[in-house]
């Protein structure tokens, strides 16, 4: 079977040795640093989770590609049933995580590489679909993680690529030779790519011959030579550094969401692992499509368990404080519950609507228009959650002092008198359950869920260009008998 255990999957990331930076320093090894760790922590529960007899429904699936069972999240979705279990699965892996499952950005790149490889397949004659699938064979039957990586450090906007001052502010490919070609350029905000065994690169902005060079996907060993990762640190991140145990933290073990800037110095792909370059009329139905099945994730499935953590801390709160009767309380956590659902509803309804596509491809695709309006709603929902949260967390959210008072000798018993609520619960849950909503509501999810899939604008473009309203327009001519505009001349 292709599935490694939790131990494999850490001896397998032991072998690679990516060049990572964090706080001005080397991470020596990612496995030992405190914030790199939260991302092998998360990646690794997926491998539990796939061998798991009660998760093993959800992380895993058959693959006719390799005749045998796989993560899911190596897998291309072939119907309507296997989007639904996508679905599925990034609500699961979000609320038992309480972070990013980073192998969703890979997993999202492979259904947008297997789609449009088959289609410049079939219009320009390439080969990249088989080479595409050999290359997928070998990540399911290694059971690799793999991360994305789309976005690029741009130049101004109101410019194209060829016109900024700097060649490299989107990915280049600055040499082809018989052996493969050779990249300089980098890609920002990725998400948990250094404790991945694969990075697969999706181009960002081409879209004429001038950028040519800029139509580029690939898959490369996230260790590759010329391949560097500067991380992102923030306040969270110094708090884990300095913590003296995980249990003072929001989220113990998983953390923030972990992303870096990942520089390509000159770095070699192989032919074989090139899968589009140059044929810049298809990188932007490539980004298309990749948005499409990542919007569905990011807004109708993992917010919905981020959503079920916030909540679950917002219900615990309720009853410590003993506001279990109070009516206004009771109306927020029954709107928290709606949004929650409508954001499920729109996962769902993408998922269930999903096509072939393009027609022929064998590749299902969530739905266009239902993929753009779960990422809409879920901006929207997301910060209401997270305000509604703050009002029933109350101050001591963002007030509250360290857990460690909680062991300092001279002010321990002040603390289990004062931060009770006057309840049974043990004080070192009631804070831990506000640290958890500091976290949430405090810490980098608004923001993140704010752009990760793209900002707004990016939704409401797409929608503009799914919905033509003539269906719209045909029902009120019909609903007023309104005349054709030849019976007007007449
Ligand atoms: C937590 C997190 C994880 C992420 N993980 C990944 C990942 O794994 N892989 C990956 O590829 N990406 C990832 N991203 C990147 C994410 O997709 C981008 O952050 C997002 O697309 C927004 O891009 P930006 O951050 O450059 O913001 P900007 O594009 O700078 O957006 C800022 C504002 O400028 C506006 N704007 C930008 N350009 C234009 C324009 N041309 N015309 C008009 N308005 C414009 C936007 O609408 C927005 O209002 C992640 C982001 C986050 C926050």
């Amino acid at each position: 079977m292709a599935l490694m255990t939790p131990e494999q999957f850490e001896a397998s990331l032991k072998r690679l040795k990516p060049k990572v930076f964090m706080n001005g320093k080397r991470v020596p090894d990612i496995l030992q640093n405190k914030n790199t760790r939260t991302v092998v922590e998360a990646n690794k529960a997926s491998y539990a989770w796939a061998l798991d007899p009660r998760y093993r429904e959800i992380m895993t699936c058959y693959s006719p590609l390799v005749e045998e069972v796989v993560n899911r999240y190596t897998y291309v979705s072939a119907s309507i049933d296997d989007l639904v279990k996508k679905a599925e699965a990034g609500t699961f892996t979000a609320e038992m995580l309480g972070t990013c499952i980073y192998r969703c950005v890979g997993y999202d790149a492979f259904h947008a590489l297997a789609a449009t490889t088959w289609e410049m397949d079939r219009d320009l004659g390439t080969g990249y679909r088989p080479r595409f699938l050999e290359y997928l064979k070998m990540v399911q039957r290694e059971d690799l993680s793999a991360a994305g990586a789309l976005t690029e450090p741009r130049g101004s906007r109101s410019k194209k690529i060829v016109d900024w001052p700097d060649p490299y502010l989107a990915l280049k490919v600055v040499e082809k030779n018989d052996q493969g070609i050779v990249v300089r350029g980098a890609k920002i905000n990725i998400s948990g790519a250094y404790a991945s065994h694969e990075l697969v690169v999706l181009p960002q902005g081409a879209h004429s011959e001038a950028e040519a060079d800029y139509a580029v996907a690939f898959a490369t060993p996230t260790d590759a030579p010329g391949i560097t990762y500067v991380c992102q640190y923030s306040p969270y991140s110094a708090e884990r550094d300095q913590a003296e145990d995980p249990e003072e933290l929001g989220n113990p073990v998983f953390g923030q969401r972990e992303t870096a800037m990942v520089i390509f110095d000159n770095v070699f792909v192989p032919w074989e692992r090139v899968f589009h370059c140059g044929e810049y009329q298809y990188s932007g139905k490539m980004v298309a499509r990749f948005a499409r099945t990542h919007r569905m994730t990011c807004g109708g499935t993992c917010k919905v368990g981020f959503m079920n953590q916030i909540i679950g801390a917002c219900k615990l709160i309720q009853e410590y404080k003993g506001l279990d009767k109070v009516a206004h309380i009771n109306e927020q956590l029954t709107e928290m519950v709606v949004l929650r659902e409508t954001g499920r509803a729109c996962g769902q309804a993408a998922a269930r609507q999903g096509k072939e596509e393009p027609p022929g491809s064998g590749v299902f695709l969530p739905d266009e228009l239902m993929g753009n309006v779960a990422k809409l709603n879920i901006c929207e929902a997301f910060w209401r959650v997270m305000a509604l949260a703050g009002d029933i967390g109350g101050g001591l959210v963002v007030t509250m002092p360290s857990l460690k008072e909680l062991k300092n000798p001279e002010v321990k018993d002040f603390m289990e008198e004062f931060y009770s609520f006057g309840s049974d619960e043990p004080t070192a849950n009631i804070l831990k359950v506000h640290k958890l909503l500091q976290h949430w509501t405090a810490g980098q999810h608004g923001v993140g869920t704010w752009h990760g899939a793209g900002p707004p604008a990016t939704q409401r473009i797409a929608i503009q260009r799914t919905v033509n309203f003539e269906h719209e327009k045909e029902l009120v001519k019909r609903t007023l008998n309104l005349r054709e505009k030849e019976q007007k001349e007449k």
